[in-house]
């Protein structure tokens, strides 16, 4: 089979630990012998970050500005400890906040579906994907304890003068408040991104909040998602069969069990905390069967796989044990940023075998019943081998293998 040809490079964002061993194993394996691989590289090793005074960082980021379409591996966000670890000057941000930040993203979180691992949810058969609103609301919030009756009043002084001025309810004993506030740009960027990325993957988009108590705050969200849709995406969701509801907060929390799944969820920013973890572990019990998207109002892209660097496996790893980590997530992530560029591109060659390499990872699990330790305990019916890492690979590409002879020829 002769590979397939690139245009444009995918920008390749390489990370730490375990996740880097299997970034690599990926690559050689399962990407290099089918497709001429254009990446532009960015190494985020945290040394190298470190190094860079974490330019390298900026620079990745950048560079999905450019190209459009980039893939990360996990990375380390170093802590005390981990500064110790590496020797490093300080205590780097986040890559990921980082990231988001330049390309003003939303980050979307999916669940791997697989017929043998039920999700605890009965009734959910299609993917829930959880997008999360990262900014503001209490995660920027100011708190304050009092320890009497009194007064509260909050005073706002634009900048171009006046005031303008709330008053809370009488205090009547000691107690705590908490003010916090959000903005008109940051809740449209997440309102447009939210709808881009549900017409991407054909899904349907919930908004919840709590508009009915909250009349001025949650309202703006609601209003805002509404002017959003009806302005610059009502036409091809109507197009493309694909709906948006807004629901009250407490109706969605319930209605979401219910369901069969198959939208996705636009939360505020607590919202999206909780939500995004009950739904991963409701779905898979595991970090490793999720993907993580990032997508920004102007529809830059990144993939990734949701789970960190899996520092314990390395530290195994490293003394030379075989271990049975998964890097199904890791293998989802190279598919959708390989076919995202492909789409761009209108190469379909390269959307063709995106969709192999994930048909040829779940086939190994449902059909072959090889997996890694994580999903075996859960899967149902039991396996018929646990795999390491190095194998499970190696049955990947023989599924790959398989497929791909049939759809590429
Ligand atoms: P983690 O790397 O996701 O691992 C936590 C535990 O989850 C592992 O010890 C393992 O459990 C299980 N696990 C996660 N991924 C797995 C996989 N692919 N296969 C099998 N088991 C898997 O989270 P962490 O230990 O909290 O964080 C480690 C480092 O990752 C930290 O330095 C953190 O900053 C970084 N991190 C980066 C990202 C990112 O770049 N997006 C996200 C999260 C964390 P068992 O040990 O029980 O097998
Ligand atoms: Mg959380």
């Amino acid at each position: 089979m002769e590979k397939i040809q690139m245009d444009k490079p995918i920008v390749e964002l390489d990370g730490d630990e375990m996740a880097r061993v299997m970034w690599a194993w990926v690559k050689e394996k399962l990407i290099y012998p089918y497709v001429d691989l254009k990446t532009e590289y960015y190494d985020l090793h945290v040394k190298r970050r470190d190094e860079t005074g974490d330019a390298v960082t900026l620079h990745a980021a950048e560079a999905i500005k450019r190209w459009g379409v980039g893939v990360k591996c996990a990375t380390i966000t170093p802590n005390a400890e981990r500064v110790r670890e590496y020797g490093l000057r300080r205590e780097w941000r986040s890559p990921n906040a980082t990231i988001r930040e330049v390309l003003d993203g939303t980050i979307f979180r999916a669940p791997i579906i697989l017929r043998n691992v039920a999700p605890a949810v009965r009734f959910w058969r299609k993917p829930i994907v959880v997008a999360r609103h990262a900014y503001g609301d209490i995660y920027s919030g100011v708190g304050l304890r009092f320890e009497e009756a009194g007064e509260v009043e909050v005073v706002y002084r634009p900048a171009s003068g006046g005031e303008v001025r709330v008053k809370l309810p009488a205090l009547k004993g000691s107690g705590v408040l908490q003010a916090y506030h959000n903005l008109d740009d940051s809740i449209e960027s997440f309102a447009r991104a939210s709808f881009k990325y549900a017409l991407m993957s054909e899904l349907n988009l919930w908004f919840a909040a709590k508009d009915t108590i909250s009349k001025v705050y949650d309202a703006r969200f609601k209003e805002i998602f509404g002017k959003v849709y009806e302005e610059e995406f009502k036409e091809e969701f109507k197009r493309k069969g694909l709906s948006y509801e807004y629901y009250l907060i407490d109706d969605a929390y319930s209605r979401v069990m219910r369901s069969e799944g198959g939208f996705v969820w636009a939360t505020k920013n607590y919202d999206g905390d909780i939500v995004s973890d009950m739904v991963a572990s409701a779905f898979t019990g595991s970090l490793a069967l999720m993907t993580s998207e990032l997508l920004s109002p102007e529809g830059y892209y990144m993939a990734e796989a949701a789970h960190g660097t899996v520092q314990r496996h390395y530290y195994r790893h490293l003394k030379g044990e075989k271990t049975s980590t998964n890097p199904t997530a890791i293998i989802f992530a190279w598919a959708s940023g390989l076919r995202e560029r492909g789409k761009r591109d209108g190469i379909a060659e390269l959307v063709v075998f995106s969709d192999a390499l994930e048909e040829a990872a779940r086939i190994t699990i449902e059909g072959d019943r090889v997996m890694t330790q994580d999903v075996a305990r859960v899967a149902e019916p039991p396996v018929n081998m646990v795999a390491t890492t190095e194998e499970f690979i190696e049955a990947v590409r023989r599924n790959l293998d398989r497929i791909t002879e049939k759809k590429l020829t």
